[in-house]
């Protein structure tokens, strides 16, 4: 297991090849997707295109950060002419016509692409099991979901079968399956990366993120993504030059905020006792922890399901069986088509999910719930301000609990929602957010700690992450 880091000392070095590089990584992802399923495309012969060319740079002596750094990329992010299906039927054979500005930027850089990873269908889910293509194992205990959506690319760095990926987070997609495999992801504030060429979920809500092996890595890869983006009139120039420029640093004095909501009932003791061993870890390095309050924690889920199904059921409008996607044979008529084509595509949460944000927004109910989902989302934002004024930053568990077996979950929705408590939060916000790995529990399975920060202090949660990073002894998983 290498980070992006020692990866680029060795290619700078000419110890090894972009190519060889690439081609070790494609045959151990070959190898093990049978069992993982963590990719539903490799795409071995881009890649070795994509290599050589890297190769080529280096060689010139024009090698960027990146430059011939194997990655995968979640599928719901576009690559011109690559297969992205979204884990959907109704996507199952969409090949996009452009990249999206994220890889357009990785491009500028370089980097290669292995394939795209496995996830939730439509990024829809807490485990990657309602994808489309079956679900993808945990590299820890292949009997166990490795968390979602983005649970295809957090497997996928922790066997070592890409360097690092991308992943999208909507209200924990990328922090809650880093935390379940045992690797470090960043939910970045929200604008920062263009969710141009992002498969729309909820779009007030998305954020592209990296997941990868060290906080320093995920800085890496987030200063190559990041920045304004015409296609998109939400992404912002953050006036950030260096993610990383923090790293390093001290924490003496700092102030890390505990908001106690956040250890009650529902978390598991062996979560809550790791995270407050990280605290402790950073109050013996000069950092003061300061107890704080979220009352609104309660509204957390509730509000999120009825903003994200809300936003969902009108970006999924668009998957009507006439433009692109699946759509229906022998249908007699224009009504049938549409309602065919939609029955017969999505899969059963997505459906769940357009049933909930249509009735949310239907006249009569919208002020019942859309408009008190929004007041809530205005007093989360309250909140996390008056934390932020005296505090650095805040540290929570990510997940209520570690990996669960496949077959856990899947048929209760509301208990699936409700584990989401720790990680919504921040999305509701748009403030960053990173998980990293903090201690394993008595299975040996990994427990996540996430650590948040004021809008566009990323680079500062990548300080703290980084911090612990260094003195934690990480166990390989075992596939
Ligand atoms: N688990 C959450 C949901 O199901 C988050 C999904 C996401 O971040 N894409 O909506």
């Amino acid at each position: 297991m290498k980070t992006i880091k020692e990866l680029r000392g060795m290619l700078d070095k000419k110890e090894i090849s972009s190519v060889e590089l690439t081609k070790e990584y494609l045959d151990r992802a070959e190898r093990l997707n049978g069992e993982l399923n963590a990719y539903i495309t490799i795409s071995r012969g881009e890649a070795l295109s994509e290599a050589e060319r890297a190769d080529k740079k280096i060689a010139e002596g024009g090698a960027l950060p990146l430059t011939g750094i194997p990655l995968a990329i979640k599928d719901n992010i576009c690559i011109e002419g690559v297969r992205t299906t979204c884990a959907s039927k109704m996507l199952e054979n969409f090949n996009p016509i452009y990249n999206a500005t994220a890889i357009e930027k990785l491009n500028e850089q370089g980097a290669v692409y292995l394939g795209k990873t496995n996830m939730d269908e439509f990024a829809m889910g807490g485990s990657s099991q309602t994808s489309y293509f079956g679900g993808p194992k945990n590299p820890y205990d292949t009997e166990r979901v490795p968390g979602g959506s983005s649970g295809g690319s957090a497997a996928a760095v922790a066997a070592d079968i890409c360097a690092a990926a991308l992943g999208s987070d909507t209200g924990g997609s990328i922090r809650q399956p880093s935390s379940f495999c045992g690797v470090t992801g960043l939910k970045p504030t929200y604008g920062t990366v263009s969710r141009y060429g992002l498969i729309a979920f909820a779009s007030s809500l998305d954020q592209i993120g990296p997941i990868a092996n060290s906080a320093e890595d995920c800085g890496i890869i987030l200063n190559a993504i990041a920045g304004r983006d015409r296609h998109d009139q939400t992404s912002r120039c953050t006036g950030v030059s260096d993610y990383t420029s923090l790293v390093g640093g001290s924490i003496k004095g700092k102030k890390i905020a505990m908001p106690k909501e956040f250890f009650g009932e529902g978390i598991d003791d062996e979560v809550k006792e790791c995270v407050f061993a990280a605290a402790k870890f950073f109050e013996e390095n000069g950092a003061e922890l300061v107890e704080v309050s979220i009352p609104t924690l309660k509204y957390a889920v509730s509000s999120y399901y009825l903003l994200a199904c809300a936003e969902a059921s009108s970006n999924l409008a668009r998957y009507d069986g006439v433009k692109y996607g699946y759509r229906a044979e022998d249908a007699e008529s224009f009504d049938e088509l549409i309602k065919r084509s939609r029955y017969e595509g999505f899969g059963r949460e997505v459906k769940r999910r357009i049933l909930l944000g249509t009735y949310a927004l239907s006249s009569g109910y919208y002020d019942a719930y859309y408009k008190k989902a929004m007041a809530v989302r205005q007093q989360f934002i309250k909140e996390h301000k008056a934390i932020f004024e005296k505090c650095d930053v805040m540290l929570t568990p990510t997940a209520p609990t570690v990996a669960y077996k496949c077959s856990e979950n899947i048929d209760d929705p509301v208990k699936m929602y409700l584990a989401d408590v720790c990680t919504v939060t921040s999305n509701m916000v748009g403030i960053p957010t990173v998980s990293t790995p903090c201690g394993y529990d008595k299975n040996g399975m990994p427990i996540g700690v996430s650590i948040s920060a004021n809008h566009f202090e990323d680079a500062k949660v990548i300080q703290f992450a980084d911090c612990f990073e260094k003195q934690f002894s990480k166990q390989a998983a075992r596939i």
